[in-house]
């Protein structure tokens, strides 16, 4: 463990640049140095400095300040040391045999996160999971079983999917996660059962365009069954009306899932947990660790108001959680997870939240609210740039407009964002994202680094509208070379321009 200490603060932790620039091919063939399985072992002294070379050199710094494309956060000391001990240890957290302590533990953290959401009372549960695709997987199978159960009294767990599934209607906003029309397949129901609401300008779900929606659905003899509510949309960072979407779920008899992977971390904040007013009207919701809570990837939990509601989920298995335990009280949690086998993540969010403190984290949380706010001013400032909208968590969504409009107007204007990100990564100089809205080809700071400040989103800002320029000048270049070539050789022409495609600039 010193030896990979040491190799983990040269390789990475001390890394200059967010990222090396390496390419897929380069990284291949670096690892090609060795046979994935040799006949003998290799001693760790070596193996860590292998691995440090050829891995550790070629990751996303996620500390490094300019490290800011996904919801991809850098991990906090006290999270590290649990994944040591946690992996050491190496309870299972399916049945209370294999993880006595931990399952005790993870259970009184569920039971604060509930109190955290407002679930009060002693009704409530939940489970640490794999992260939101999984928290938004066990929220719709709920739904979807407690619904069947309610209206037709039919056991889905049993039977299967009732003879009206194809009914079965889920509502979100345009703006949900991906995962809701994922879990909608997987749980048999077809994407076809998703039906968006749309957005306002802040992208939040239209909390009237939601009722009309419903009137049409049930004018048209479909069932919505589940309304998702979104708390933190993953490229704005916008929150739903959850106390509007409450109402409107209790009075449709709809229940109401609430996804905050992103945005359930602002409950710990003094200043920003208005936000989520409302959100205790959820039957369930999500929450991810590994995000906005500063956890290594993979933490996260799903939360439920009435923990009677877990019956939909339940098996019983004679050498793992048999009946005879639920009788006797031994808690196992395999009953209250899609999973069996299962890490004890609860332990980093506990060490974490006991070393840093609830304060501290808040303070955290806030200051790179303020970050996004900072940087979307300061991208209002730029001719070069366009703010796409004002950013409500830490996301801040632009583009650089260039200008002189190309005779392709928007698809160049497109291909020279993504350029202007790919440049940046292999350049070493900022890892940012890439995404699409109104259609048009946007980049994206995801601003979760407490370390972060303006001075490093303006220095980033800067190489964005440099990048920008150069490549206009490149552009209008070749553009005179190839109306040159046009008059005399067509054919040439379209190779000049499919090699300027290609090249990447
Ligand atoms: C990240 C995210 C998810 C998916 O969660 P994973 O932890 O990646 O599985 C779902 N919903 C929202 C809003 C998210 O931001």
């Amino acid at each position: 463990m010193n030896t990979a200490l040491g190799v983990l603060i040269r390789d990475f932790a001390s890394a200059k640049h967010p990222y090396s620039g390496a390419l897929p091919d380069q990284l291949a063939a670096s690892l090609r140095q060795r046979p994935v399985c040799p006949e003998q072992g290799i001693g760790m002294a070596e193996l860590l400095d292998f691995i440090g070379e050829a891995v550790l050199k070629h990751s996303a710094v996620v500390t490094h300040p300019a490290c800011m494309a996904h919801l991809h956060c850098p991990p906090l000391q006290a999270s590290l040391v649990a994944e040591a001990l946690l992996s050491a240890v190496n309870p299972s957290m399916d049945s209370w045999d294999q993880s006595m302590s931990a399952t005790m533990l993870e259970q009184e953290v569920i039971g604060w996160l509930c109190g955290l959401f407002g679930f009060a009372g002693r009704g409530s549960d939940g489970v640490f999971t794999s992260g939101g695709t999984q928290s938004n997987f066990m929220g719709l199978l709920l739904a979807r079983d407690h619904y069947c159960c309610m209206r037709w009294n039919w056991n889905v767990q049993q039977r299967g999917l009732p003879p009206q599934a194809d009914r079965l209607r889920v509502l979100c906003s345009e703006e949900a996660h991906f995962t809701v029309k994922q879990s909608a397949a997987l749980l048999g129901l077809g994407q076809q059962s998703v039906i968006t609401v749309p957005v306002d300008s802040k992208g939040r779900m239209h909390s009237d365009l939601l009722e009309s929606t419903i009137a049409r659905l049930r004018e048209d003899e479909l069932l919505p069954f589940v309304l998702v509510a979104t708390a933190g949309t993953t490229d704005f960072g916008s929150i739903d009306p959850l106390p509007e979407l409450g109402e409107a779920a209790r009075r449709h008899g709809l229940w109401l899932h609430t996804d905050a992977a992103y945005g359930g971390a602002l409950a710990l904040s003094d200043q920003h947990a208005c936000l989520l007013k409302g959100i205790a009207l959820s039957d369930s919701i999500t929450v991810d660790f590994h995000k906005l809570f500063y956890q290594p990837i993979s933490c996260g939990a799903f939360l439920l108001r009435d923990r009677l509601h877990y019956r939909y989920l339940r098996l019983n298995a004679d050498y793992l959680n048999p009946e005879a335990d639920d009788q006797a009280g031994v808690p196992n949690l395999v009953g209250k997870s899609v999973q069996t086998t299962r890490r004890f993540d609860a332990l980093k969010l506990y060490m974490s939240l006991q070393h840093v403190g609830r304060e501290r984290f808040a303070a955290m949380i806030d200051h790179t609210l303020k970050l996004a706010e900072e940087t979307a001013e300061r991208i209002r400032q730029e001719d070069a740039l366009e703010l796409i909208a004002e950013p409500t968590l830490n996301a801040v969504v632009f583009r650089y407009v260039p200008s002189v409009g190309a005779e392709d107007g928007a698809g160049w204007t497109d291909e020279l964002n993504c350029r202007i990100r790919d440049r940046l990564l292999e350049g070493g100089i900022a890892v940012v994202a890439r995404t699409k809205a109104k259609g048009k080809a946007c980049l994206k700071f995801t601003l979760l680094n407490p370390l972060a400040t303006l001075q490093h989103t303006a220095g980033i800002l800067r190489h964005v509208i440099r990048i920008g320029k150069e490549l206009e000048c490149q552009y209008a270049a070749e553009l005179l070379a190839r109306k040159g070539v046009l008059s005399h050789d067509r054919g040439t022409a379209a190779g000049t321009y499919g090699s300027f495609m290609g090249r990447g600039l």
